[in-house]
């Protein structure tokens, strides 16, 4: 993944099969299935990829044991199927995750009991494994730390769990391989159009501020809670399609809540789940579900959110945390579809969201990271109908992401011209001084915040060393990327501003 090979496409006079606008997990899957059903595909991202929901979500991949309880069983089995092609298709990025339910009388043991099993039957050959019972003992046993007060025992089921932002940008290494052209820093400005129907997207390199034109057969609008903005680009008379709703998550050491087991607590006081989930060696504990008015790039927990994680978490552990135990709070927004308005709706019953609008505008939103590939594939099968594209055959249900021979040999080569990027960054920390330079020279990284927020989780995982560590990571990448110290100042003082929001006071 070469920035300046793939914005040199941009320079020429293609016409391209399909423009995806949004470099989160349901446009780099668009942009990856097209791509592989042979379409002229470029994606552009306008920050990095992934810096949206899809690197705050709280890393599951899962059918929804919500949706059942509301008895949506379509959505389960799809999600549940989507499920078994992740885990199959990006194996070194997702892993299966056992969850314990507790459960404080019999009669909750029989109604989780029944439902996860349910659940486990429901994924049918793509099964992680049968749903079990368990006494209080073995609940005590895969839960050290939970409170035994009126335990009656416990339910273990299986889901899978992810790196998001690691898979996002994997997606991208794969799309561009199989022929798609695809950027981030790189932003949707406007639409030009021809009999009222859009044939190009005019955008801005954010890095360069050098403008392009791409001209087009169809545009996809993938970019999640940002979908207005380019909603009401194509026609400023539409009214908002989707309305923001965030949800919070806390980040833990593992001490406070040891074992590998995930915990899920099916009912808070909002009768919504909450998770806790050992993730990188950290517990990520999460989520709410708040209704916004603005949407942000890096929206900001509220008070009471906080407070209900903290209260409910400590409801269920003896190892209680406190404010000062948290090392780092992120912030997802779910774009929820908030009406119809007058453009034709195409599809879908499903939980994403598909419309086309008069001008041939592809807008999809909602699903889950779990969805996106079933996403794209309604994404691109509309873009070749609105598009007039040769109609071609979806094949990402048993397409591989990444590549783990060519990275291994990657990093081979980088500690070959330089053994001390061997080192660790912190001793604490598993990750390297080569996987910067990796991220530099193979993943687009464009500043401290990339590194250190989506391919390095340091941020997400401890806020506070993060900013120790940026001017380090700053003085690295100034050598690969040939800036000077007034830029290693400038990447340091602005992540410095932001990492400071994920750092409770
Ligand atoms: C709190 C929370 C927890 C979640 N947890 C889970 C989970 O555990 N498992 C699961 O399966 N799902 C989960 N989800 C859902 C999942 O994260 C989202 O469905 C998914 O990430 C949405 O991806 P997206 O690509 O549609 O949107 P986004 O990731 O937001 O991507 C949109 C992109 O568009 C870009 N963009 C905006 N405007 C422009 C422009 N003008 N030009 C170019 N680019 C632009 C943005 O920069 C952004 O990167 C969670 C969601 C939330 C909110």
């Amino acid at each position: 993944m070469n920035r300046s090979e793939q914005l040199q496409a941009l320079t020429t006079d293609t016409i391209w099969d399909i423009v995806v606008i949004g470099g989160g997990a349901t446009g780099l899957g668009t942009a990856l299935d097209a791509s592989l059903r042979g379409y002229k595909t470029v994606l552009i991202e306008g920050h990095d990829f992934a810096k949206g929901t899809s690197s705050r979500s709280t890393k599951l991949v899962h059918g929804g044991v919500r949706y059942l309880e509301q008895g949506n069983i379509k959505l389960v089995r799809e999600a549940l199927r989507e499920r078994g092609y992740l885990l199959k298709n990006a194996p070194h990025l997702t892993s299966v995750q056992t969850f314990i339910v507790p459960v404080f009388s019999w009669w909750e043991k029989m109604f989780y009991g029944i439902g996860l099993k349910i659940y486990d039957l429901l994924s049918g050959k793509l099964s992680l494994g049968n749903t079990q019972i368990l006494s209080k003992k073995e609940t005590l046993a895969h839960l050290p730390s939970i409170n035994t007060n009126k335990l009656v025992g416990g339910i273990l089921y299986y889901d899978g769990q992810f790196d998001d932002s690691h898979l996002a940008i994997e997606i991208a290494a794969t799309a561009i391989k199989k022929g798609a052209t695809v950027i981030n820093y790189c932003r949707a400005t406007g639409f030009t159009k021809t009999n009222d129907k859009i044939t190009a997207v005019e955008c801005i390199d954010v890095l360069s501020e050098k403008k392009y034109s791409l001209k087009t057969k169809v545009v996809v609008n993938a970019t999640g809670v940002f979908t207005n903005a380019i909603v009401q680009m194509d026609d400023d008379s539409q009214d908002d399609l989707v309305s923001p709703s965030q949800g919070i998550h806390l980040v833990i050491d593992a001490q406070f809540f040891p074992g590998t087991d995930a915990m899920m607590i099916p009912k808070t006081d909002d009768g919504r789940v909450l998770f806790a989930v050992p993730w990188h060696d950290k517990v990520v504990l999460g989520t709410t579900d708040t209704p916004i008015e603005e949407i942000s790039f890096e929206p900001k927990p509220l008070e009471d959110e906080i407070e209900f994680i903290i209260k409910h978490i400590n409801r269920y552990c003896t190892k209680l945390i406190t404010r000062a135990d948290i090392n780092s709070v992120y912030v997802g927004l779910r774009p929820l579809v908030k009406q119809k308005t007058h453009i034709s709706s195409a599809l879908i019953s499903r939980e994403h969201h598909l419309t086309v609008s008069p001008s041939g505008l592809i807008t999809i939103t909602g699903g889950k990271w779990t969805t996106y590939r079933k996403m794209a594939a309604d994404a691109v099968d509309n873009a070749a109908f609105i598009g007039k594209l040769n109609k071609e055959k979806c094949i990402t249900a048993h397409t591989q992401i990444g590549d783990e021979q060519e990275k291994e040999n990657r990093f081979q080569k980088i500690l070959k011209e330089d053994v001390s990027l061997a080192e660790k960054i912190h001793t604490n920390y598993s990750f390297t001084k080569a996987q910067i330079v990796y991220a530099v020279q193979y993943e687009m990284a464009m500043g401290i915040e990339d590194i250190l927020a989506r391919r390095i989780r340091l941020l997400f995982l401890d806020a506070k060393l993060a900013i120790t560590l940026a001017p380090m990571v700053a003085s690295i990448m100034a050598t690969y990327l040939q800036k000077d110290k007034n830029w290693e100042a400038a990447e340091i003082a602005s992540f410095t501003q932001l990492a400071g929001q994920y750092i409770l006071q």
